[in-house]
């Protein structure tokens, strides 16, 4: 039996320059960036959501109302994964019952 075969003969290189050394701090630097995201992201919640509210609308992806209530100007996500009610989260009107009645 062909017991020849050596292995090493047909392996793709790969990022042969990227040593385990390089490849570590790169991680460690990535790691550095998403500890620094996390902190300003949770500092800055609400511009965060402002931001996400305001890429969905650019995208068609939210549409606004006005609570008849409180007169607070809601976004909602218009996403097929994400189920939303009509629901004010300001008061907790329910606008999609009070646009019926009267
Ligand atoms: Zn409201």
């Amino acid at each position: 039996m062909g017991r020849g075969m050596r292995g090493g003969g047909g392996g793709v290189r790969v990022a042969r320059n990227l040593t385990k050394q390089q490849l570590g701090d790169s991680i460690v630097a990535l790691e550095n960036l998403m500890q620094r995201f996390i902190g300003a992201v949770s500092s800055d919640f609400e511009q965060l959501h402002t931001l996400i509210m305001a890429v969905l609308n650019e995208l068609n992806l939210a549409e606004q109302w006005t609570c008849e209530k409180c007169e607070e100007t809601i976004w909602k996500p218009n996403l097929k994964s994400i189920e939303t009610s009509d629901i004010c989260p300001s008061c907790g009107e329910d606008a999609s019952a009070s646009s019926e009645e009267e």
